[in-house]
């Protein structure tokens, strides 16, 4: 696959829809490779098709992101069947291959229901965050230079349940995020945040 209809348009618009289809047969055959396991396959794929001078990343994909989005437990989603998050972590793992913004996944497509009180958007966005701490969190460990982490809260109006978790914590001992009783959990979810606090060697620490 080639990005011919670019070449071969005489006006803007038709440009736009070329290059749309083109992002689309693109996205689906990336997508098609995470969904069968390839994913060296979705990642050379992404490179071809969007070398790093036509892509805005906002994610550093390689293949161990893509198995974390694939399988890093989310216990918040457990309102979702095994279907829609499964349907979820694909739109949202093609999303990443192609460098794109979350919201860029949950456009409007055929076949798929979301039918909860979380908002689309604030799912996708609670999922990245969960996976991102997920991942600093397991590297933390593995290094065993971070001793201790924070939550922080967001700075637009954190609810009581996210306040009270702000603190310091032992590594083993953090919350996932999103936290399980945020009440935002019907809206714009958690917004919360973990960051090391405590590392070896530094004597310099988060308040
Ligand atoms: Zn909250």
């Amino acid at each position: 696959m080639q990005p011919t209809c670019e070449r071969n348009s005489a006006s803007g618009s038709a440009t736009l829809l070329c290059m749309h289809k083109f992002t689309t047969e693109a996205a689906q055959s990336i997508r098609r490779a995470i969904e069968t396991g390839e994913l060296h396959r979705a990642i050379e794929l992404h490179c071809r098709f969007f070398p790093p001078a036509r892509v805005t990343h906002i994610h550093d994909t390689d293949e161990n992101d893509l198995r974390e989005f694939l399988h890093t437990p989310l216990p918040i989603f457990s309102f979702c069947t095994d279907e829609e998050l499964r349907e979820l972590r694909l739109r949202l793992d093609t999303a990443i291959c192609l460098g794109a913004r979350p919201e860029s996944a949950l456009m409007p497509d055929a076949g798929f229901s979301w039918d909860h009180p979380m908002s689309l958007k604030a799912a996708a966005q609670n999922f990245f965050n969960a996976i991102g701490a997920h991942r600093n969190i397991s590297g933390w460990l593995k290094s065993g230079l971070v001793e201790t982490a924070r939550i922080l809260n967001s700075s637009d109006g954190p609810c009581s349940a996210c306040l009270q978790a702000a603190h310091e914590y032992e590594l083993h001992q953090l919350p996932n995020l999103p936290l399980h009783n945020c009440e935002n959990l019907n809206t714009i979810g958690c917004r919360c945040v973990i960051c090391p606090s405590r590392i070896k060697g530094l004597t310099q620490q988060w308040k």
